[in-house]
């Protein structure tokens, strides 16, 4: 049988240990598994009960890295050793950031060797792989140490706008880190799984979910459908989240007290300040003291200092509603994720903008998005076969047929696994092999898709054109690998073939793609069909016809009149141009003649051992 192993979208893997989710966030990342006896995801915890690992890593004199709590300790005394939201430049170019550089305390460097930024810290210099990389190895440590089994592979979530460089820095971050990545999954995407959301065949939902975080603000509307996620429009704020809350609560005080915005008060003030913030989700009033001040703040003066940034985070889930163009009574269910939506005031303001009763906070916001990751990774190890893949796959996957047609067996977001197949033939009298060539892509001509791989399927007996039956199936497995069978089924022939697997596309080629496809798409298709439909009765008509020409005397009279009505019964819906009936008449005329096949198969095998030696 002839096998081609082709990875569309991670790379071969083996199926064992288990396999972790892992939130890599901009403010905070965590590793959360689905448990194998309660099948619960949940976020690894440490001892001392902290699930969240600060994304921030510290270099001390010596060029030794510290990640987490320990690292965010040294944020204040030695801003210039001590990276935090690496996440931020992640995939990008110094130009990228150039605008946002006074943002970093560190040292973001302009590497004139390569495109991508790179920091410095002392003589050192890290490439934000690296420095993420360190972040996905503590992570890994920690999971090691508290599953105590070694941990290799891991999905690790990315937010949905991130480009194909950034989804690739990250991927090479995990595989710096010792982690075979196996997908790279939308964090809003993620949170919907945690919700229990798109695992049910006919669930159709469409979802908005609201993430606020350390530092980033993400609007994501998703559409739910069959088990497939598809993500309607994206919009945010890179500079959006909970530090701005901090921030503007510091302001506040040092206004009170007439200190310049510069003072180095102003650190103590927003340490003081996330405190106030986070008891303020509980609690009417804070009080501390900073020093000689004494700092108090009521929750209603809270929100009033935070009520403009909450004003900026809906005008963001406004335009994303338009770009989807959809009202809010469009939308199902919305998820609160992000440490920043345990704001009563976050929490009020988006329900009355989406006019909901209800908003999704039961899970803990800043979990979520590293539970859903995990049950993805449950998903992938094969562990959880009654939930359906959240995956599609992206590009309609298909064959080239005669003309240089594009004939796809698996459309475009059809969700994986899944599998087709489908019969073809031989277009000359005695031929012995077939090209197959697999293609990716939406146009109808294979020439403006791309090639995935070809082989020859060889060794077909001679027979006339249109007898040989060659079943090619397609087979996309869990973990997005393309498998394409090809098997002769007449004469029961296989072929084994080798193909070098080509790397995926990104996703500005893919969009490409799309977009390509969907200028000449409706009219097109329905054209087309009509065409194939057309075409193939043709071919059908012409076989029977030489058929009947060289063997009638194979056939007694009733099976001739019974395949002569057929076939002009099959001309006539030719004329008729209606898709369905000449698809039908061909089946009918290809079922009358199946048997004379059979019978010229036996009369060619003879033929072709006449005078031959069987070994
Ligand atoms: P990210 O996704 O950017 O890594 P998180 O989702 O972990 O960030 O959110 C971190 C933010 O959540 C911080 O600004 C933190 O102060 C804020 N946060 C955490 N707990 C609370 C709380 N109880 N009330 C308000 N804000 C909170
Ligand atoms: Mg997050």
């Amino acid at each position: 049988m002839g096998k081609i192993a082709i990875n569309i979208a991670t790379g071969s893997i083996q199926k064992s240990d288990t396999i972790v989710g892992i939130d890599l966030g901009t403010t905070n990342s965590l590793i959360a598994i689905v448990r194998e006896d309660s099948k619960q995801a949940t976020a690894l915890r440490e001892i001392d009960g902290l699930t969240l690992v600060p994304s921030v890593v510290h270099f001390d004199a010596f060029g030794n890295p510290s990640v987490g709590v320990q690292a965010a300790e040294k944020l204040i005394l030695e801003p210039q050793n001590t990276i935090y939201s690496v996440k931020r430049l992640m995939g990008k170019s110094y130009k990228d950031v150039s605008k946002e550089s006074e943002f970093f305390s560190y040292k973001v460097i302009d590497d004139n060797t390569d495109a991508l930024v790179k920091v410095q810290v002392n003589d050192q210099f890290y490439s934000p792989i690296e420095l993420s990389s360190l972040i996905l190895k503590n992570l890994k440590t920690r999971a090691e140490h508290i599953l105590k089994t070694p941990v290799n592979r891991a999905v690790i979530t990315v937010p949905a706008y991130f480009n194909d460089t950034q989804r690739q820095a990250t991927r090479d971050a995990g595989k710096l880190a010792g982690l075979d990545v196996l997908r790279i999954v939308n964090e809003p995407t993620a949170a919907s799984l945690a919700y229990g959301m798109g695992l049910k065949v006919d669930e159709e939902k469409t979802i908005a979910v609201y993430d606020l975080g350390g530092g980033t603000f993400d609007m994501s509307i998703l559409h739910i459908h069959n088990g497939i996620c598809e993500v309607l429009a994206t919009n945010g704020d890179t500079y959006l989240g909970g530090d701005d809350f901090d921030h503007a609560i510091a302001d506040y005080w040092m206004n009170i007290y007439n200190i310049p915005a510069d003072h180095t008060l102003k650190q103590n003030f927003r340490l003081a300040a996330e405190a106030a913030k986070k008891q303020l989700s509980h609690s009417e009033h804070y009080e501390a003291s900073v020093g000689d001040y004494q700092l108090s703040l009521s929750k209603e003066q809270f929100e009033q200092i935070v009520m403009p940034l909450v004003q900026r985070s809906l005008d963001c889930c406004a335009k994303a509603l338009q770009d989807a163009q959809l009202s809010t009574d469009k939308i199902d269910e919305v998820l609160m994720v992000g440490g920043s939506t345990r704001v009563t005031l976050v929490k009020e303001s988006v329900k009355k903008f989406f006019g909901k009763e209800k908003l999704h906070d039961e899970l803990n916001p800043d979990e979520v998005v590293a539970l859903g990751a995990a049950i993805q990774a449950d998903i992938l190890s094969g562990n959880n076969t009654e939930m359906l893949l959240l995956d599609v796959s992206p590009l309609s996957l298909g064959i080239e047929t005669m003309g240089g047609l594009m004939d796809i067996l698996i459309p475009r977001n059809s969700k994986i696994p899944n599998k087709a197949s489908r019969q073809y033939t031989t277009h000359i009298d005695g031929q012995s092999s077939m090209r197959i060539s697999v293609f990716q892509g939406e146009r109808d001509l294979v020439k403006d898709n791309r090639e995935l791989a070809s082989f020859n399927m060889k060794g077909i007996p001679g027979m006339p054109a249109g007898l040989a039956k060659v079943e090619i199936s397609f087979l996309i497995d869990a973990d997005g690998i393309l498998k394409v069978t090809a098997k002769e089924l007449r004469s029961g022939v296989e072929q084994s073939i080798e193909v070098t697997p080509k790397y995926g596309l990104t996703d500005d080629q893919m969009e490409q793609m799309l977009l390509d496809s969907l200028s000449n798409a409706k009219e097109d298709m329905q054209n087309r069909a009509l065409l194939e439909a057309s075409t193939e009765a043709q071919q059908m008509l012409d076989t029977v016809a030489r058929f009947l020409q060289k063997n009638l005397a194979m056939l007694n009279e009733e099976e001739h009149l019974l395949t002569q009505k057929q076939m002009d019964i099959l001309k006539e819906s030719i004329e008729k141009k209606d898709k369905n009936l000449i698809q039908k008449e061909t089946e009918q005329l290809n079922e009358i003649t199946r048997p004379y096949a059979e019978r010229l198969m036996d009369e060619a095998l003879k033929d072709a051992m006449r005078g031959k030696k069987i070994l």
